[in-house]
């Protein structure tokens, strides 16, 4: 049975560790778990369908928790480990936004990490919105 943090972010398990009882475990841990965005299971054992369709859940609710994280840094003008996000113009293109992926340009104005090299366009975050004002429209309820 898997005991699932509330606070860790990532998931690392390798070799034959987890085979299919394993992976469902982890799966119905990670329905309510919230903050883990990233799982690797490396040679798995030979899973059966529903093993897989476990894999499939696991995939889901990761993209979820990320998408609510996403969100929340939206609505408070923080980048995922909770740092303050600064309006900045981009010294160098090569960039793309962290929540719509969308391409940024040299000299273009985002809200900008430094230290996490994380980037939102001001189409995910409006310049002139105030901290907390914003309801994404995409949030699941
Ligand atoms: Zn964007
Ligand atoms: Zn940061």
């Amino acid at each position: 049975m898997f005991r699932v943090n509330k606070t860790i972010e990532k998931v690392n398990l390798s070799y034959n560790q987890i085979g299919d009882e394993g992976v469902k475990a982890l799966a119905s841990a990670m329905e309510i778990n919230e903050t883990i965005t990233v799982v690797q299971l490396d040679k798995l054992a030979m899973l059966s369908d529903e093993g897989h369709e476990a894999l499939k859940d696991i995939e889901r609710f990761c993209n979820r928790n990320k998408a609510r994280m996403l969100e929340a840094a939206v609505r408070n003008r923080q980048c995922l480990c909770g740092h303050d996000l600064r309006l900045e113009e981009l010294p160098n293109g090569g960039h793309s936004c962290d929540r719509c992926d969308g391409s940024l340009s040299q000299g273009e104005r985002v809200y900008r990490c430094w230290t996490c090299d994380f980037d939102l366009c001001l189409d995910c975050l409006p310049e002139d919105a105030p901290v907390g004002s914003i309801v994404p429209t995409n949030a699941e309820p």
